[in-house]
C-alpha cells in the first residue's frame, strides 16, 4: 500500500479564506511548567486550536451552502472513502473557468473512467504555483456551474481542487455552491500535492471530517491511496 498526502500543513496563522478568523495554535503547557506542576515526576506538553471550520484542506458540509444541508456531524462516511481519479488542468489560466469540454478532455488524456460514487480530483496548479503567496487566496481557476453539473451527471459524491475555492472568485463560485446543494454532491478544498497523482491510475480517496456538531465544514486529512 502506498499513500500519497494531499493535505495542506496547519500551523499557527496559515493561510484562511480571506474574511475568515485566523488559525490559532498555541503552546498551552509546556513540559517544564508541566513537569514542575507533576511535583518531578513527569512533564506532559499539550497545545490548543482556534481555527475556522474551512480552514486548511477541507470538505463543505451541504448545511454550508444552505440552512437546510446536513451539517458535516451528519455529512456520510461512506461518502469519504471513495474511488478517486485525479486529471491535470493546468494549462487553465489563473481566474479562468474549467469548462464541462476542459473536464471531457481531461479526462480523456487520463485515460481512467470517472468512477461512480467516487470522487475526482481538480490538479489546477494553483497551490504548486502560488502557495503561500497573497495569490493564493485570489487567482485560482475553477469550475463553472456547467462544468459542476457535468461532474454530477457523472455520478461523483464529490471533487476536489488545489485552491480554496472551487470556482473562479467571484459570483461564479458562490452560484458552484449552490449547484452543489441543488445537485447533492460537494466538494474539497485547498488541497495540495495533487501533481503527485498525475498519470499514475485510479486510487482510493480518504477524507474523513471531525464531528462537528452543527458544522458547516471539516478539516480533513486527505491522502490518496494506491495498492490498498
Ligand atoms: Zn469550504
Amino acid at each position: 500500500m502506498k499513500i500519497v498526502d494531499l493535505s495542506r500543513e496547519l500551523h499557527h496563522r496559515s493561510v484562511t479564506y480571506p474574511g475568515h478568523p485566523p488559525v490559532i495554535h498555541g503552546i498551552w503547557k509546556n513540559h517544564e511548567e508541566a513537569f514542575a506542576e507533576s511535583k518531578n515526576v513527569y512533564g506532559l506538553s499539550s497545545m490548543f486550536i482556534s481555527m475556522p471550520d474551512h480552514g486548511g484542506t477541507h470538505i463543505d458540509a451541504p448545511r454550508h451552502f444552505g440552512p437546510h444541508g446536513i451539517p458535516i456531524n451528519e455529512y456520510p462516511l461512506e461518502k469519504c472513502i471513495v474511488p478517486g481519479i485525479c486529471i491535470d488542468l493546468r494549462h487553465i489560466a489563473p481566474r479562468a473557468e474549467i469548462t464541462p469540454a476542459d473536464l471531457e478532455a481531461a479526462v480523456k488524456r487520463a485515460g481512467v473512467a470517472v468512477p461512480k460514487g467516487g470522487t475526482v480530483l481538480l490538479c489546477t496548479g494553483h497551490h504548486e504555483r502560488t502557495f503561500p503567496r497573497k495569490e493564493y487566496s485570489t487567482d485560482n481557476s475553477g469550475v463553472n456551474v456547467a462544468a459542476t453539473e457535468w461532474l454530477a451527471k457523472q455520478g461523483i459524491v464529490h471533487f476536489g481542487i488545489d485552491s480554496m475555492r472551487p470556482g473562479p472568485d467571484g459570483d461564479v463560485n458562490l452560484l458552484v455552491h449552490k449547484a452543489c446543494l441543488d445537485l447533492d454532491i460537494t466538494h474539497i478544498e485547498s488541497l495540495c500535492n495533487l501533481e503527485a497523482l498525475l498519470g499514475r491510475g485510479p486510487f482510493t480517496f480518504i477524507g474523513l471530517p471531525m464531528k462537528w456538531r452543527e458544522g458547516t465544514a471539516s478539516p480533513i486529512r486527505a491522502v490518496a491511496v494506491f495498492d490498498m
